[in-house]
């Protein structure tokens, strides 16, 4: 297929998927992301082939999303006196962040998110 130089420009930047809904040219980095720009599908500007939009395709994925994110807020449960989340309590006391963000300049709390309860406080 022939780009023009805003496709070229998409496939240079890594943004090969087009939106296939008349008139939008948005480009993605993923053909889901592009099939889901108008919910119609997506074209590889890299070697024309389409991606058609599928309801069902895009509630698997974005189911497969919510449980990753699901685990990755299981994992990273501690949360500083900043608000930043670590996987351990004592990762979550040594926040640097602290240092910038909180009035005593250093994490005085842990939360466990998964609780809401103060795991760790500073004597
Ligand atoms: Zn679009
Ligand atoms: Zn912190």
């Amino acid at each position: 297929m022939i780009l023009n130089a805003r496709q070229k420009d998409a496939v240079a930047i890594n943004h090969p998927f087009q939106c296939m809904a008349e008139g939008c040219e948005n480009c993605y980095t993923t053909a889901r992301y592009a099939a889901k720009c108008h919910k119609v599908g997506a074209v590889d500007l890299r070697d024309g082939s389409l991606i058609l939009f599928s309801e069902e395709a895009e509630n698997q994925a974005r189911l497969e999303d919510e449980t990753r994110w699901a685990a990755i807020a299981a994992e990273y449960r501690y949360e500083c006196s900043c608000g930043e989340a670590y996987t351990t309590i004592p990762h979550a006391i040594g926040c640097r962040k602290c240092r910038d963000y909180t009035a005593e300049g250093y994490c005085t709390t842990v939360w466990d998110r998964s609780t809401d309860e103060v795991v760790w406080k500073i004597s």
